[in-house]
């Protein structure tokens, strides 16, 4: 790891838009931390790949069940049945920095993606 934890990225003040791509969940997915909260409760944290905010995206157990189980298979290569699939966790940003033209009861930049960690 290169990423000095004590350099916060700059947020970008990006116009808002609704918009996804599948660079963000490829950047989201190499770039995570995953932190027990309690009980069945984790905590995805993450940047923004839109506009570089500092995430914590609350998960809940069939969630969390998907990455981890996805890191469990990025860690010891296991042959996975095609229909066994983890099911995407949908995430979007919901920071509370200025996003021009964002509606008043909204929060992030706009920027959503699923995260398939198959
Ligand atoms: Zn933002
Ligand atoms: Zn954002």
């Amino acid at each position: 790891m290169t990423t000095p934890q004590s350099t916060p990225q700059s947020h970008q003040p990006v116009p808002y838009e609704e918009t996804t791509d599948p660079r963000y969940a490829q950047e989201v997915v190499a770039n995570h931390d995953l932190a027990h909260v309690k009980g069945n409760d984790y905590t995805l944290t993450c940047l923004c790949p839109r506009c570089g905010a500092a995430l914590e995206i609350p998960l809940f157990e069939p969630d969390y069940r998907a990455l981890l189980g996805a890191r469990r298979a990025a860690a010891q290569p296991a042959p996975a049945p095609a229909s066994a699939a983890n099911p995407p966790v949908p995430i979007s940003c919901d920071c509370l920095g200025t996003h021009d033209g964002r509606p008043a009861d909204r929060t992030g930049c706009g920027a959503f993606w699923t995260l398939t960690l198959s």
